[in-house]
């Protein structure tokens, strides 16, 4: 098995954070245990050390910078949805044991390796939640009940502001991780929150330490409720997203 690569200065100098001894070990084992589920069921394309290093560890820790200073400081209730193979929440999870991190995801399947790999590693701050993101939001123990919502790879932005914002806290916040942002979508954005109760608070912009790709986060914060009829019916977000 290959070894990830520790990269310690490319950490430093992009994030101003490095991972301990003991947390380069954690990634290790969650590589090694994420590869292994990953020959039972399609949980991610990205297999080399170098890549995994890039594109699972570095950009997951990377949407959640503004914790890295003080990672004790908070103690947040996170939900990853649309988690696929862990990402973000994993890493973020193995950086933030003090946080309660719950990996939800449409594909039962993928969410049962993920039980699987946990288990295997000790990782206990973490719960499961094998369904859609709109039948999650309505039930009461999880509507307005996050500070944090993560969101990589899960579709059409507007789309992902109308899974996020129903389940996060009034102030909560959520991390969208996006590749090129534009000021369309931006404006288009822009236009819908405020019927979700949401607002825009920032878009930060990263270039990937090894490859030198495109990330940016667009962090939002929920500044009034949602709707009850937010989100709409399973599916509806994803193909009509609120304009
Ligand atoms: N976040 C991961 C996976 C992205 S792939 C990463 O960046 O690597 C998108 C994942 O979102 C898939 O696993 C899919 O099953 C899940 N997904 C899509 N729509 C969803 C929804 N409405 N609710 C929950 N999960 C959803």
């Amino acid at each position: 098995m290959d070894r990830l690569p520790f990269n310690g200065d490319r950490w430093q100098s992009s994030l101003q954070w490095q991972p301990t001894d003991a947390q380069q070990q954690r990634f290790q084992q969650l590589y090694e245990a994420i590869l292994a589920a990953n020959r039972q069921i399609n949980l991610t394309r990205i297999t080399t050390s170098e890549d995994f290093w890039e594109k699972h560890l570095w950009d997951s820790l990377q949407g959640v910078a503004p914790w890295l200073s003080d990672p004790q400081a908070a103690e947040l209730k996170v939900v990853d949805i649309g988690t696929g193979g862990g990402f973000p929440g994993l890493p973020v999870a193995l950086v933030f044991p003090h946080w309660a991190i719950a990996l939800m995801d449409a594909t039962r399947k993928k969410i049962a390796a993920l039980e699987f790999v946990c288990e295997s590693l000790g990782i206990a701050n973490v719960s499961f939640l094998p369904q859609r993101a709109e039948q999650v939001a309505h039930q009461p123990t999880h509507r307005e009940a996050y500070d944090l919502a993560l969101l990589r790879a899960v579709g059409p932005v507007n789309t992902c502001a109308e899974y996020a914002l129903p389940l996060l806290k009034m102030e909560g916040q959520a991390i969208l991780y996006r590749g090129q942002w534009t000021a369309e979508e931006e404006d288009g954005l822009t236009a819908i929150l405020p019927r979700l109760g949401g607002k825009l608070l920032e878009v930060r912009s990263q270039t990937t330490p090894l490859t030198q790709g495109v990330r940016h986060n667009v962090m939002l914060t929920k500044v009034e409720r949602t709707p009850d009829k937010f989100p709409r019916l399973p599916g509806i977000p994803a193909k009509t997203p609120l304009v």
